[in-house]
């Protein structure tokens, strides 16, 4: 037994026990986010049983990947997209949780290998409408939502929302009722989204109680991070 193993058992309960105490009837899918933690500790929680990992920047994610192929893992990518890095992005990950924009989205479809399965699409929604997160506005997000589910080589599956960090428990909830009320709106349109991607290590049972179906968790699993690494924008150019 490793530490992960005993922290995602937690986890685990800690999801069930929210989805008892708020009614919770959809089921709940665990991403780990495991962004600067080593190719080793992947393998090790992979070992223990988790098989969705949440990655946030590409590079860093392409060398675990290759040190990982053998294993049966569902990869997620969460972080920020430049254009120039689509291409990877559409090539190696099953899912994208961070679009919030059509011009992205058509190079992920443009770039999406035809053999694969269509790229499982999330749009990052900005619920607290400051101009520096990233994510589309609620206003926007009707037509982007129409737009992208035209590409042939998607599958718009939901939203993805990160709200502004809080400790207190019925503000997490207020925010994360504000996404879900998106989410049904676009679904009253005829998109059939079914992924509510929303909830982290400090929100996660505020998340499952307004409907979450995926949460995005990593200090809570694999411990506090170390430093952020470099954003590929500086290492790589743009
Ligand atoms: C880092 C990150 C997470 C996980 O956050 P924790 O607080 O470590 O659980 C979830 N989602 C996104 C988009 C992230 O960047």
């Amino acid at each position: 037994m490793t530490a992960f193993s005993d922290n995602l058992i937690s986890i685990g309960q800690q999801i069930s026990d929210a989805r008892i105490r708020f009614h919770a009837a959809q089921s709940v899918t665990l991403c780990a986010v495991s962004k600067a933690q080593t190719a080793q500790a992947i393998r090790a929680a992979f070992e223990a049983g988790q098989t969705v990992f949440g990655e946030n920047y590409l590079q860093e994610a392409l060398t675990k990947q290759a040190q990982l192929q053998d294993c049966a893992i569902a990869w997620h990518f969460i972080g920020p997209i430049q254009s120039n890095k689509t291409q990877p992005i559409a090539r190696h990950f099953d899912w994208v949780h961070s679009v919030d924009r059509l011009k992205i989205a058509q190079r992920l479809s443009d770039a999406r290998p035809p053999e694969l399965a269509p790229l499982n699409i999330c749009l990052q929604v900005n619920i607290s409408e400051e101009a520096s997160k990233s994510g589309a506005s609620g206003q926007e997000l009707l037509e982007l939502a129409l737009n992208i589910k035209q590409l042939p080589h998607l599958h718009l599956r939901g939203l993805m929302a990160i709200p502004a960090p809080c400790n207190d428990f019925e503000q997490q909830r207020d925010q994360f009722r504000q996404v879900r009320a998106l989410f049904e709106q676009l679904n009253h349109h005829g998109l059939q989204l079914d992924t509510l991607s929303m909830g982290m290590s400090g929100d996660f049972p505020a998340a499952i109680a307004e409907g979450a179906t995926l949460v995005r968790i990593g200090a809570a699993i694999f411990g506090v991070r170390p430093p952020k690494p470099q954003p590929d924008s500086v290492t790589e150019g743009n």
